[in-house]
C-alpha cells in the first residue's frame, strides 16, 4: 500500500471505530467488570490492547498506536506525554549502570541534556559522534556501548545521517539503533527499512501539525517491543485520549501538509540562495547541505524545516532582522501550519566531537502553509534591515 493511502486509513480498523469514520475519543480511567471471568480475561490481556485500566489505554490510544505503526512499520508503538519523555524513556528502556551509549553530536538539546544530566547520574557513560561518521562509528562502540543514538536531520545544523551504515555496523556488535525521526514525521524516511531498531518522534510536530498538543511516539521492532512496552507500564507513561484524537486527525492531512511544507520551504530556500547576504543553505534537498547524497538516496522528500548560514551580521544585527518579522514568529517548536524563525549566534556551542565551521549567525526557518510569496518579502524585509544596522554602526 501507498503511504498516503496508509495516511487516511492508519489505525481506522473498525473494531476502534465501531462504524464511524473516526476513532471516538474513549475517556476512562476505571474500567468496570460483570465477572471474575471478564475481569480475568482483561487482566491476562492488559498490556495487549485489551480494556483494562485507563493507565494501559482505551480504544482511541489502541488506534493511535495501530496508525504509528502502520506509517512507520514497526512490531507496536509506546505512547508518551511528549517527544522528549519518548526519546529517555525509551533510553532508559535500554541501558543499565555501566552502559556506554553513543549519541549524535547534533543531537535535540534536551537529548543532550538528559544525557550530561541523568545518564551521567545513574552511571551511563555518552560518548558524543560526528553525524557524518558513517560506519566509522566502529571505532567508537566498546564492549559494553548499548545504544547508538541517532537524529537525522540534525537537529539546526541539519547534517544528515547514514542510517542503514550505522545500524549496520552496530547489529554487527549488538547495539540497539534508536533514531529521532521527527523530522521525517513517518512519512520521509522508512526507519525500519532502513535498520532501525527504534524510531522517536515528537507527535508534537508535523503528526498533530497544528500546534496544540504535546505528544510523543517510540515504535519499535519485534525484537525491541516487549521490552519498550513494558518498561512504559513501569514507568506509567499514559497519555490523553483528546490529545491522541487531534494527533490522529492531524494524521489525515499529513501527507497533503508535507508536500506544500516543502514546496513553500523550497521556493523561499532557492530565492534565499540567490540573496548575497546567505553564505550556505543547510536543507537537506541542496547540495550545500552535509549529507545530501544520503538524502537523496534514504528520503522520499522534504518538508518546511530548514537552516541558512548569513555571512555577515552580529547579535544586534540578527536581532534587528528577527524583531520586525511579520509573518514569522519567533518560536522553538516547529511542525505546525505556522511559519517560525529563530536565530542562533552560536550554533556550535554544545558540540564536543565536531567544530562548527561557521563564525556568522545561522537562521533556522519553519516554512508554513501561507503562500510562499509573502513569506519571501517578509525575509527579504528582514534581510534589508539586517544591512541597514550593519551600514549604520
Ligand atoms: C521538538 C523535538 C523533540 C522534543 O519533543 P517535545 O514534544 O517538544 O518534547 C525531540 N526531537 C526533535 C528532533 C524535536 O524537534
Amino acid at each position: 500500500m501507498k503511504k498516503q493511502t496508509k495516511i487516511v486509513n492508519a489505525g481506522r480498523d473498525s473494531k476502534w471505530t465501531r462504524g464511524v469514520v473516526n476513532p471516538p475519543v474513549e475517556r476512562a480511567s476505571t474500567v468496570v467488570f460483570n465477572s471474575v471471568k471478564e475481569m480475568k480475561h482483561a487482566t491476562a490481556n492488559r498490556g495487549n490492547q485489551v480494556l483494562f485500566y485507563g493507565r494501559r489505554g482505551t480504544s482511541t490510544s489502541f488506534a493511535f498506536q495501530d496508525a504509528m505503526t502502520d506509517l512507520e512499520g514497526g512490531a507496536g508503538c509506546a505512547l508518551y506525554p511528549s517527544g522528549t519523555a519518548a526519546i529517555t524513556n525509551a533510553i532508559l528502556a535500554f541501558v543499565e549502570t555501566g552502559d556506554h551509549l553513543l549519541m549524535v553530536d547534533t543531537a535535540y538539546e534536551p537529548t543532550r541534556d538528559f544525557c550530561d544530566k541523568v545518564l551521567t547520574r545513574i552511571g551511563v557513560e555518552t560518548t558524543y559522534y560526528d553525524p557524518l561518521i558513517g560506519k566509522d562509528i566502529k571505532s567508537l562502540i566498546k564492549p559494553n556501548t548499548k545504544v547508538i543514538f541517532l537524529e537525522s536531520p540534525g537537529s539546526n545544523s541539519m547534517e544528515v545521517q547514514d542510517v542503514p551504515g550505522i545500524a549496520e555496523v552496530a547489529h554487527q556488535h549488538n547495539c540497539i539503533v534508536m533514531l529521532d525521526n521527527t523530522w521525517a514525521a513517518g512519512v520521509l524516511f522508512d526507519p525500519f527499512k532502513h535498520g532501525v531498531d527504534i524510531s522517536i518522534q515528537a507527535a508534537t510536530k508535523y503528526i498533530v501539525g497544528h500546534s496544540d498538543v504535546m505528544l510523543g511516539t517510540a515504535v519499535a521492532n519485534e525484537k525491541y517491543w516487549e521490552q519498550l512496552r513494558e518498561n512504559s507500564y513501569l514507568m506509567g507513561q499514559c497519555t490523553s485520549p483528546d490529545d491522541l484524537y487531534l494527533a490522529m486527525r492531524g494524521i489525515r492531512t499529513l501527507g497533503v501538509r508535507l508536500k506544500q511544507h516543502e514546496e513553500n520551504a523550497l521556493k523561499v530556500a532557492n530565492w534565499l540562495k540567490t540573496r548575497e547576504e546567505v553564505d550556505v543553505i543547510l536543507h537537506p534537498a541542496f547540495e550545500s547541505c552535509p549529507g545530501h547524497e544520503i538524502f537523496k538516496r534514504d528520503f522520499t522528500g522534504s518538508n518546511g524545516l530548514f537552516s541558512f548560514v548569513l555571512n555577515r551580521g552580529d547579535q544586534a544585527s540578527l536581532n534587528a532582522l528577527l524583531d520586525g518579522m511579520h509573518h514569522f514568529k519567533m518560536g522553538y517548536s516547529w511542525g505546525g501550519f505556522e511559519s517560525l524563525i529563530l536565530g542562533n549566534t552560536n550554533t556550535g556551542r554544545l558540540r564536543t566531537a565536531t567544530k562548527w565551521p561557521y563564525e556568522n549567525p545561522l537562521i533556522r526557518l519553519h516554512i508554513g502553509l501561507e503562500d510562499a510569496d509573502d513569506l519571501i518579502e517578509d525575509l527579504a524585509n528582514g534581510l534589508d534591515r539586517l544591512n541597514t544596522h550593519l551600514q549604520n554602526r
